[in-house]
């Protein structure tokens, strides 16, 4: 029904359609980014990065 709804990914900010991507505790990430995560190196300087933004994820859920 509503095949086209548009998610904004908490990691890139990107508007992208719902079924391009997962939730994590009710927030989306794309297909893109999750992919890209599954590769980070846990020395990788985006791995921080990353981290961050999921912990928006808990603190905004516990908000
Ligand atoms: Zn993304």
């Amino acid at each position: 029904m509503d095949a086209t709804h548009q998610v904004s990914c908490i990691v890139c900010g990107q508007e992208k359609p719902a079924e391009e991507g997962l939730f994590i505790v009710s927030q989306f990430v794309c297909l893109s980014c999750e992919a890209e995560m599954v590769e980070t190196d846990v020395k990788d300087v985006k791995y921080p990065f990353f981290i961050h933004q999921l912990r928006k994820l808990w603190y905004r859920r516990n908000a």
